[in-house]
């Protein structure tokens, strides 16, 4: 029952969920190939979106569906009493952006913006073409680690002994990150991640200062300066900041830990996902149009935001009230052990 046994457990989490992220990648690569210079629109609704979101969905549900597991199997490396009747339901996490909005509405913006540059400002579709696809890439990785990390903190939310998680950084990490390495988050506390973030917590309970230094460079920032050859700390923490944490400077000091959080909040905002709406990009009846696709693709209305984790985490007054909206909201639901013995 060791820091250093769950840091190996959220590791393979990381990779399990970068490979994730690069098969959706690879799917949507296929898909963005349908993409008609000739035809962006036409051919993205008939085509593109569809397989899109499809894989979205798809690597969305899988990233979602190891959350539980690895809460219960890190939460008992940590010495944490695992129990609890809640699982997370996978299908929760997929079809919404991280931020609430459809799926095939955040993938359509990058598309828009590419058919305004060519009607509007002259740019060849293969230009655009080029641009709607780097989005899009973007997007299938980020959408994928926010449902997967989404997925976990609910599942670390219906457990009942775990009462917050320690920050577990991945191997090239920036120095933001690097400094927050280690560091406490209570249950509902905000983890401040940038884009493309590979930072996960690790369920833990009681104080930081019972694992403080008690694992590798993982969670501890001087460890993980240590463990960078010369020219990556030169990198990752610039030349000058670099030279005076080798000279015995206290990293922290060096980087600015507190002016780190409130760059990270701010990239958080409004980082995960495309702020404009597919509205503020189009005109009004050419809208209407796109949005009788949209809903052809999500096979529903778009009317309805979905109240996201992150959104309920904010309402619930309790921990208590919490637990009991994710379920109504069909994000945790029964363990399946749990039923067999009613
Ligand atoms: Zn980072």
């Amino acid at each position: 029952m060791t820091l250093a046994q769950a840091e190996q457990l959220t590791a393979r989490r990381q990779r399990d969920l970068e490979a994730i992220g690069r098969a959706v990648q690879a799917e949507m690569l296929f898909w963005m190939a349908r993409l008609d210079p000739g035809d962006l629109m036409g051919s993205w609704f008939d085509e593109v979106l569809p397989g899109l979101y499809a894989a979205l969905v798809r690597g969305q549900t899988q990233a979602a569906a190891g959350a539980s597991s690895y809460v219960a199997d890190a939460a008992q490396a940590m010495g944490v009493n695992a129990a609890t009747p809640w699982e997370v339901a996978p299908g929760a996490f997929a079809g919404a952006a991280a931020d609430g909005r459809p799926l095939s509405s955040m993938l359509t913006v990058p598309a828009l913006r590419g058919r305004l540059a060519v009607e509007e400002r002259g740019q060849s579709a293969e230009w655009a073409a080029g641009q709607i696809r780097q989005s899009v890439l973007l997007m299938g990785a980020s959408e994928t680690a926010d449902a997967g990390w989404g997925a976990a903190q609910t599942a670390m939310v219906g457990t009942w002994h775990i009462t917050g998680y320690i920050r577990c950084i991945s191997a090239g990490a920036c120095k933001r990150c690097a400094v927050l390495a280690g560091r406490w988050y209570r249950w509902n506390a905000d983890f401040l991640r940038h884009k493309h973030c590979h930072c996960y917590g690790i369920p833990a309970a009681g104080d930081e200062a019972r694992n403080r230094g008690r694992g590798s460079w993982r969670t501890d920032p001087h460890r993980y300066f240590d463990s960078l050859s010369r020219r990556d700390q030169d990198r990752l923490f610039g030349r000058g900041g670099a030279e005076s944490i080798r000279a015995g400077a206290d990293l922290a000091s060096v980087v600015n830990a507190r002016r780190v959080s409130s760059q990270l909040g701010r990239l958080d905002a409004g980082g995960t996902v495309v702020s404009t709406t597919t509205e503020g990009v189009t005109r009004r009846g050419w809208f209407h149009h796109v949005r009788t696709e949209l809903e052809r693709i999500e096979g529903r209305p778009l009317s309805r935001v979905r109240l996201t984790p992150e959104a309920i985490f904010k309402l619930a007054a309790d921990r208590e009230e919490l637990v009991r909206l994710l379920g109504r909201h069909g994000y945790l639901v029964r363990a399946a052990a749990d039923i067999a013995r009613l």
